[in-house]
């Protein structure tokens, strides 16, 4: 078996050479790298999870609800609560992770002969979302402080004519907000270019010192806000990304889902958590307070440090990245190396964590001075 390697088999050819999304999942100590929540589930949400997986395995010889309506309901009035907007469930699309959610958009609205284009540096998955789906991939262009340049965006599209365009805010890795006004001019460059379907990743928004661009949808049917349970919700193990739009996008979309694609296990677990909105928020407060802190600390030991919106915080500049990468590994903590020259990223955890985060750079620096 072992005579015949990836490269002897006939797979795509935009996917020869190329390697599969790779944060390392390593055993240490301290973990920061992969903008997890570090705070377990609370105890009585773990009990509830257990209830309504308990009732859901009663069920399990039936295919699950195939259209997700209890849980959609149920994202739609989290998102109208904590938005201010009106959100109702023709408009809430759920799936397996934001990346499903992604993939799925990129079959509907991308494809062989089309192209998408996302602002790097970036969420990876992206472009490697677009290769998997056959979409060609424009890199467009972020400014020298990795913020938006607005003319530079603009002229892309215009250029490329894309027919997907990504506008991740906050952005991951680098932390920092696309102003709504940005966002709207993308949105109007986008439709003048082609028209085509503007997504707004807000994996992060709950993080955030702004607001979640829910607003801009009305009126738009061709931007999508997609959203995950990963983040603000502690529940990446989970895999419940969705995304809110004009209910026709939310009906395009089902031309490519796979039939009862969300587990009856998840929809079970996704409505518990769902119940428990309130406590799974006051931990987004406590770890926007150790973003903030990490910022203040990191830039006073000297470092660069971008503003974050979100739950990690990115911090440079290094001549040689990698090398530090290894050096704060080795006192067990892992970071992550997105491959930004330069800079790594930190993701917010406990208080503990933090310190553990503050004393080993502390230490690297001392051993340079
Ligand atoms: N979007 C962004 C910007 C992300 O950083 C991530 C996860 N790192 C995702 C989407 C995907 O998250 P999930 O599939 O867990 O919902």
């Amino acid at each position: 078996m072992s005579d015949v390697s990836i490269d002897d088999l006939p797979v795509r050819d935009e996917l020869r050479g190329k390697s599969p999304y790779g944060a390392p999942q390593l055993d240490v100590p301290v973990r920061l790298n992969t903008n997890e929540n570090p705070y377990p589930l609370p105890e009585p949400l773990v009990e509830r999870i257990a209830e309504r997986v308990r009732e859901a395995a009663r069920h399990l010889n039936r295919y699950p609800d195939r259209d997700a309506v209890e849980l959609r309901t149920g994202l739609a009035a989290y998102l109208t609560r904590t938005a201010g907007h009106p959100v109702a469930l023709d408009n809430v699309w759920a799936a397996n992770g934001s990346n499903e959610v992604i993939q799925q958009l990129l079959q509907t609205f991308g494809g062989p002969g089309r192209t998408a284009l996302g602002f790097e540096p970036s969420y990876s998955m992206h472009a490697l979302i677009a290769r998997g789906t056959g979409t060609g991939w424009i890199s467009g262009p972020r400014g020298e402080d990795f913020s938006l340049d607005l003319p530079a965006a603009q002229k892309a599209i215009a250029e490329h004519r894309p027919d997907v365009v990504f506008v991740t805010t906050p952005n991951n890795p680098t932390g920092n907000a696309v102003p709504a006004e940005a966002v709207l001019a993308l949105y109007e460059a986008a439709q003048a270019a082609k028209p085509s379907i503007v997504v707004v990743d807000e994996a992060y928004v709950e993080f955030s010192h702004g607001d979640s661009l829910l607003p801009l949808l009305d009126g738009r049917p061709h931007l999508v806000i997609s959203r995950t349970m990963s983040k603000a919700f502690g529940a990446a193990g989970l895999r419940l990304g969705y995304l809110a739009a004009h209910p026709a996008v939310v009906d395009a979309v089902q031309l490519v889902r796979l039939p009862y694609h969300l587990s009856a296990v998840t929809q079970a677990t996704a409505l518990a958590a769902l119940e428990h909105t309130d406590t799974l928020l006051g931990y987004v407060e406590q770890l926007k307070a150790e973003r903030d802190r990490l910022v203040a600390e990191l830039r006073a030991l000297g470092y660069e440090v971008t503003d974050s919106d979100a739950n990690f915080v990115q911090f440079g500049r290094f001549q040689d990245s990698h090398a530090v990468w290894r050096q704060i590994l080795d006192r067990g903590v892992l970071v992550r190396d997105n491959g930004v020259p330069g800079w790594l990223r930190v993701t917010a955890g406990t208080p503990a964590e933090n310190d553990a985060f503050l004393d080993a750079v502390r230490d690297i620096k001392k051993e340079q001075s």
